[in-house]
């Protein structure tokens, strides 16, 4: 696995521009609008190449110079990299002949397109020393964490309505993670 530096970035408010680095924080304290990831893509410009990223693995690790991952907390899993298929049908239709469909139903490790969002997210929270991760989710977010989490021994909860089926949890909880039922949504 690569290991090497990502481009610089920092957490920053999209309204109001104020920055806060990478900080386990998701809203602004000024303004209350939702952070997002900035990063200096000139720092890199030059090192990070279409070739550089295809020289990389079959996996989203090979777009890591462009993802929020501190250095040394690169998970070992292949998550990502799913296929995409010619959907010939659709551009017929459409009147394109190159229409492509990104099969995310084979994202490892549990077939969800949230594999790929939780494996940065969780490399992060192992960053911060966190050891309990968790969602508020009934399906492929949960799943995601809590199969992610039991990989890197982080324990995860998950907050579900207190209404919910079991059987809808049921492949959430044989990672081990702790429900917690929730009286409303
Ligand atoms: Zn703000």
């Amino acid at each position: 696995m690569s290991s090497g530096a990502c481009a610089p970035y920092d957490l920053k408010c999209k309204e109001c521009g104020k920055s806060y680095g990478n900080q386990p924080l998701s809203i602004c304290d000024e303004c209350f609008s939702p952070l997002e990831v900035f990063y200096d893509l000139d720092a890199v410009k030059g090192s990070v190449t279409r070739e550089s990223i295809a020289a990389g693995p079959a996996s989203i690790w090979r777009y890591r110079a462009l993802l929020p991952i501190p250095e040394g907390f690169q998970p070992d899993l292949p998550v990502g990299f799913t296929p995409l298929v010619k959907a010939n049908n659709l551009g017929k239709r459409l009147g394109a002949s190159d229409i492509y469909v990104k099969n995310d139903a084979v994202c490892f490790p549990t077939l969800s397109f949230k594999d790929r969002v939780v494996a940065v997210a969780l490399a992060n929270a192992r960053y911060f020393g966190f050891d309990t991760v968790g969602a508020s989710s009934t399906g492929n977010l949960a799943n995601s964490v809590a199969a992610q989490a039991a990989r890197l021994g982080l324990k995860s909860c998950i907050l579900i309505p207190a209404d919910l089926e079991p059987a809808k949890i049921l492949n959430t909880l044989i990672y081990g993670a702790r429900q917690v039922r929730n009286d409303g949504n």
